[in-house]
């Protein structure tokens, strides 16, 4: 719950407000970005909400942030935040919203598939908060969850016992001692369902993952984003807890496969085709070459 008698000095006069608990995360920046930016090291309001969609976005952001840093003068429905959780992305993928401090506002992400087809599959651990689990269940639960890496798996035990999934998660970064129950191990690229892909990448950790999902959406957790700055997709080298030499290597395995989406655990999201996915891979691992 955010506390007025913190509110940071850079958010405009208004009812919204960003107070002093911020961990920077960015999720309100990149999921309202024409109410929230980041100012330094921390986000705050630089235009208050003036329409219903404005208000319903900053609500969702409100309800995203992982450490309930976003707070009003006003009294608004929150429901108009909860309820627009999970968030359809495209097709049958979704953002959960919801995020936790735990995995510092990570993004993660559930594919709603029929029971005939495996069943819903959850990418990463969001927040285990009631409002979100009632939705989960309703829409079907939760299969299988697929953890991306160590950093970014949150309250992943509260989700395997309400929902009995099954987590997927590689042996080098402490699968076994979190208890998943699909342990992976190497680098060679493992086929989980015919419309899933595992690839190892190590870099960002030893054991990092990404997830292919319909040669279409690539979830990359910490190894890809895109970075609205350069215009392009990039890595973050000051978090390559590995090695960012690995990483680089990984990024190059990617030029194996299509995709259209990158959806990351932290940095922005991207769609675009997979002609100018495949360029814009290429200008990374170049860039990544020159840190
Ligand atoms: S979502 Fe919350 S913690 Fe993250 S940047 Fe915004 S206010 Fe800060």
């Amino acid at each position: 719950m955010a506390n007025i008698q913190q509110r940071l000095p850079e958010n405009v006069p208004g009812d919204f407000y960003v107070d002093a608990s911020c961990i920077d995360c960015d999720t309100c920046s990149q999921l309202a970005p024409s109410i929230f930016r980041d100012h330094g090291e921390q986000c705050s309001v630089y235009h208050q909400p003036e329409t219903d969609a404005e208000t319903r976005v900053s609500m969702m952001a409100l309800v995203a942030c992982p450490t309930g840093s976003i707070g009003t003068t006003e009294k608004h429905d929150a429901h108009l935040g909860i309820d627009a959780f999970p968030m359809l992305i495209a097709e049958n993928v979704y953002f959960c919203g919801f995020t936790s401090e735990a995995s510092f506002g990570g993004w993660s992400y559930l594919i709603v598939r029929p029971a005939s087809e495996g069943g819903n599959v959850l990418i990463d651990s969001p927040r285990f908060a009631t409002q979100l689990v009632k939705r989960i269940e309703a829409m079907g639960g939760v299969s299988q969850m697929l953890l991306t890496h160590r950093d970014d798996v949150a309250d992943h035990a509260l989700f395997h016992k309400k929902f009995g999934c099954e987590r997927v998660m590689h042996a080098d970064d402490g699968a076994r001692r979190l208890g998943a129950e699909k342990v992976l191990e190497g680098e060679a690229e493992i086929l989980l369902a015919d419309d899933i892909i595992v690839i190892p990448t190590p870099g960002h950790t030893r054991g990092h993952l990404v997830f292919l999902y319909k040669q279409k959406f690539l979830f990359t957790g910490d190894h890809l984003a895109w970075s609205p700055k350069r215009q392009t997709l990039t890595a973050f080298p000051s978090v390559a807890w590995y090695s960012w030499r690995e990483q680089t290597r990984s990024m190059a395995r990617l030029k194996n496969y299509n995709f259209e989406w990158v959806l990351p655990g932290h940095g922005d999201l991207h769609h675009d085709s997979k002609a100018n996915m495949r360029y814009h891979l290429q200008s990374c691992i170049e860039w990544m070459q020159t840190r």
